[in-house]
């Protein structure tokens, strides 16, 4: 069996070094190559025993995710579609900004969550991905856009697990990726400027806290657990009240003071002057603070099968408002990538939907619509 080295931690990789009979320091020399240096090859790999390069050759490889298609936006975020196989396509986003490169990756083939704001939501669900895929987007992103732009250093500063998927619905396969982004024999990365989002897995979010507090971000998009239940189903399963004190109790070890509630902004479903003053109360009842979060808000990205709209520029506008002469910190997210569907609840790959999600949010559509059947 030949086994993908990009599936491993270094511990992971430590042993199974130590199986082929080689030191554990030959495994950092391994994972620096691979991570570091983006070798592909261990032919590459010029400070090995020719022996061990032999020995690896034979029953390993470093196996990226095939490209599908590459589109770059007027604005310089360029969009990514792998091939994950059977059918099933993730994409995975990169966002240069001044000073900093950040990309955005997926952690499942389509999402079972089923939000109903989120393109992938209404794809259904296919797969978790292994640890390699999720970190083939990293290393053929770093190690792409690199060796383009002949940058010595990193080019991906940070990196965000909000592309496809719910990644603590894979937390087996996002753990040792997460280990290998904050290595510094890996990527580097600091935990602060590592983020997984998620819709609310609160049992998870506790996990989170304890083996690799990165920073946190929360789909929260709803004051009340009456809207919630609609736009992110999961909520029915993990309510309000429990999700604020999973947040709290993460505080204490996140690598940030803070933690980041995305919102986002839907016509007259949720953005209106009575849901501020709800979340502001929703905030306030914990704590007794205002500082131990923030808010993003996202202007929507209409798709059709959502029957949503964005939200009036002046609404978000005074929403905000609210928000911020509460004390509360709160930023509008930039739209980036637009003009190439890589905008955030835009990606959309194409997946098996072997869950029947687009089943039970049709269903779901019939009710809202005709709430008498
Ligand atoms: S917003 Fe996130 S959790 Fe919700 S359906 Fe989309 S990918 Fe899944």
């Amino acid at each position: 069996m030949i086994t993908n080295l990009l599936n491993f931690d270094l511990e992971g990789l430590a042993v199974f070094c130590d199986k082929l009979g080689e030191k554990r320091f030959r495994a950092t020399q391994l994972f620096r190559w691979i991570h570091q240096r983006g070798a592909g090859e261990f032919s590459e790999m010029s400070d090995l025993a020719k022996s061990l390069r032999q020995k690896l050759s034979q029953c390993a490889c470093i196996s990226p995710l095939p490209v599908i298609s590459e589109h770059q936006s007027s604005d310089g975020t360029i969009k990514w579609l792998f091939d994950v196989g059977a059918g099933n396509a993730v994409e995975t986003v990169f966002i240069p900004e001044d000073g900093r490169g950040t990309l955005c990756i997926s952690s499942q083939a389509g999402c079972a969550v089923g939000c109903r704001f989120c393109s992938t939501g209404h794809q259904g669900f296919s797969r978790n991905l292994s640890t390699s895929e999720i970190l083939a987007q990293l290393w053929f992103a770093e190690h792409t856009l690199r060796a383009r732009s002949g940058a010595q250093d990193r080019v991906i500063s940070n990196v965000v697990m909000m592309g496809m998927g719910e990644p603590l619905q894979n937390y087996a396969a996002i753990l040792p990726a997460l280990h290998v982004m904050l290595d510094d024999h890996g990527y580097g990365l600091s935990r602060r400027r590592v983020t997984v989002s998620t819709s609310g897995i609160v049992p998870m979010i506790d996990r989170l806290a304890l083996d690799c507090p990165v920073a946190l971000a929360v789909s929260l998009h709803a004051p009340t657990d009456f809207l919630r239940n609609d736009l992110v189903p999961l909520n029915k399963k993990y309510p309000l009240i429990e999700l604020m004190d999973a947040c709290i109790r993460y505080l204490k070890y996140a690598p940030r003071d803070f933690i980041t509630f995305e919102y986002c902004m839907l016509d007259e479903v949720n953005d209106q002057p009575e849901h501020a003053k709800a979340l502001i109360d929703l905030i306030k009842s914990k704590e007794n603070s205002n500082t131990w979060c923030k808010f993003n808000l996202i202007p929507f990205n209409p798709f059709p099968a959502s029957g949503l709209q964005r939200s009036l520029d002046s609404n978000i506008i005074a929403f905000a408002k609210l928000l911020t002469d509460a004390g509360i910190v709160t930023t509008v997210r930039k739209t980036r990538g637009d003009d190439i569907d890589a905008a955030c609840g835009q990606l959309a790959g194409e997946v098996q939907d072997r869950t029947g999600v687009i089943e039970r949010m049709k269903k779901r559509r019939t009710i809202m619509i005709s709430p008498e059947k």
